[in-house]
């Protein structure tokens, strides 16, 4: 299986590309610029094109992940305008670097409109904005809230009823997070069964390209966003099990990125160590 974990980019798109081959990983996930801003970056175009073809060498694939700030639900025009161009940059460096795609969290609507639906309907016309300017092959990859904050953004109903609205739904794809999907309650860690058949009902799984594999800290239904490391968190090692073992899942060699956090005795190369000893059944057979 396909285990990765978030890589920093301190030494360029490359270096994030290196440490996760050094560390045990064949997928992983990086910013492709400074997280907390959303300022255009004018990216090295050969650190992002060696980057590609290392990983074509190496058999890794690559997502990233946009900025904090970035939010498809933002209002103030001048921020849209902003928001748009940064997720336009993010586009622009995946595709150098050879990426899956990069995720953005499904928007959450922080304004004072009243009307259930018009949050949805800006992050639809947002992402239409996006989508009409982007010619390449990196996908926008979708991702459930935990429902911090507000629930907007937390069932597969919504992702894939925008999924739907779009003008180019061809450019977007879907990446499902553990531990956002366990604290929204859509996964309880006794019914992950019941997840896949509505997923796969409801058209979800064919379009879901990532998975965030992360514990979570909180029980289910707590809508709070911190995740544990596997097996150690509220999640545990049996409902992890369960899921890595799925068919919709095992089959799929989908990139499982860890956004756990590492600690100096127990980092993400022990914990992707762990991760393959939990499958080694799988490999066997
Ligand atoms: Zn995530």
């Amino acid at each position: 299986m396909r285990f990765g974990f978030h890589a920093s980019i301190r030494e360029g798109y490359l270096g994030a590309a290196e440490t996760a081959l050094a560390h045990g990983a064949s997928a992983f996930q990086y910013f492709p610029k400074n997280p907390r801003s959303l300022t255009v970056k004018a990216f090295d175009q050969r650190s992002a094109e060696a980057c590609r073809r290392f990983c074509e060498e190496h058999g890794l694939i690559s997502i990233a992940h946009t900025p904090y700030p970035t939010n498809l639900c933002t209002e103030e025009p001048e921020l849209r305008a902003v928001t748009i161009a940064s997720v336009l940059n993010d586009l622009a460096i995946t595709d150098a670097c050879g990426s899956v795609g990069v995720v953005v969290h499904f928007g959450q609507y922080k304004g004072r409109e009243t009307d259930p639906l018009y949050g949805y309907q800006l992050m639809i016309k947002t992402l239409n904005e996006i989508l009409e300017q982007w010619q390449g092959q990196s996908l926008i990859l979708l991702e459930n809230n935990a429902g911090q904050g507000n629930r907007m953004g937390t069932t597969l109903e919504e992702l894939v009823q925008i999924h739907k609205l779009i003008k180019h739904p061809q450019k977007v794809g879907f990446c499902l997070d553990t531990c956002h999907a366990f604290a929204s309650g859509i996964w309880n860690g006794n019914n992950w069964p019941d997840v896949m058949t509505k997923a796969r009902e409801l058209g979800y799984l064919e379009h879901l390209r990532a998975i965030h594999l992360n514990d979570s800290m909180y029980p289910t239904q707590s809508y709070r966003d911190r995740h544990a490391q596997i097996g150690r968190g509220e999640i545990g090692e049996k409902a992890f099990r369960e899921m890595l073992f799925s068919l919709e899942i095992r089959d799929r060699d989908l990139p499982l990125v860890l956004e756990t956090p590492a600690t100096a005795a127990y980092g993400h190369p022990e914990e992707i160590r762990y991760l393959k000893e939990l499958t080694e059944e799988l490999v066997a057979q």
